[in-house]
């Protein structure tokens, strides 16, 4: 069966589409069955930075609504993209939660990972990606703002219990942290563990832009985004293979220590 992982996050813009478009990017690159879904209504995400508009004939609502079968609406990724449900330009259907989570039971043992991009802010959707996963990924900039409001979003997920909350801290200026708060006191104030800092990257736009994962590139946020996806695998990643980000990290105190990998 799939891990399931929401990427959620209080504000928009905080870099959700960024992180799971990478992360599912990554995971496939590595050779672990994964699939995207773009699960917002009546907005898109993640087709131009996966370079798919143009192959979407079928969407998430349709399969919601019975007019389509999962098959007929997934791209395929091939054997080094992940494979794509894209959003649908409707409102959110009636039954929208159930049917939701009854797909992804009947397909979730096809994949190792199953990357589900929520809309900003809370709602059905958010609900939903939320309920039907295993980890949780907030993605929040260090910003009083963004942390109050990943902190809201969080504090409404119910089953708390049987997942695992994560925090990535995206858009870190490194010269900006002198009078922002540690990294550990932001995940204590949100209740969630760092899982990743990323750097502030001009060429993350870029990457979004073109469809081209920045993930594949040796920049700050490439580097910083594959080391997320290694560590949701369970692997080791030794903060000093990246200096700047070793720095980074010095410099928030973090605690080198979670249940994923030590890291
Ligand atoms: P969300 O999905 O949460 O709305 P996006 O991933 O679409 O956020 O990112 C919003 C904007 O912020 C995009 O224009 C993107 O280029 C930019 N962005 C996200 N992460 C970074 C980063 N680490 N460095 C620079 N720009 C970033
Ligand atoms: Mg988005």
């Amino acid at each position: 069966m799939a891990s399931i992982i929401a990427i959620i996050s209080g504000k928009g813009g905080s870099g959700k589409t960024t992180v799971a478009v990478n992360l599912a990017s990554h995971l496939a690159f590595i050779g672990k069955r994964t699939l995207i879904i773009d699960t917002g209504f009546g907005i898109r995400n993640d087709d131009i930075p996966l370079s798919r508009t143009d192959e979407l004939l079928y969407n998430l609502g349709d399969i919601i609504s019975g007019e389509a079968e999962f098959d007929d609406a997934v791209i395929s990724g091939g054997d080094n993209s992940p494979d794509f449900v894209g959003a649908s330009l409707g409102c959110v259907p009636q039954h929208f939660e159930t049917q939701f989570e009854r797909m992804l039971d009947k397909i979730s043992h096809r994949y190792d990972f199953i990357v589900l991009d929520a809309p900003a802010s809370v709602g059905r959707e958010f609900d939903a990606c939320c309920n039907a996963s295993d980890t949780v990924i907030a993605v929040s900039g260090e910003d009083a703002l963004s942390r109050q409001n990943t902190s809201l979003c969080l504090s409404r997920i119910t089953n708390a219990d049987s997942k695992e909350f994560y925090l990535v801290l995206n858009r870190v200026r490194f010269d900006s942290s002198d009078s922002s708060p540690y990294c550990e006191d932001i995940a204590d104030e949100v209740g969630a563990r760092v899982i990743g800092i990323i750097r502030e990257d001009e060429f993350v736009r870029h990457s979004l832009e073109t469809g081209d994962p920045i993930v594949r590139y040796d920049t700050y946020a490439g580097r910083e985004l594959e080391n997320l996806s290694r560590r949701l695998c369970n692997e080791y990643i030794n903060p000093s293979s990246n200096m700047l980000t070793e720095r980074l990290f010095e410099k928030n105190r973090l605690i080198l220590k979670t249940q994923r990998g030590g890291f």
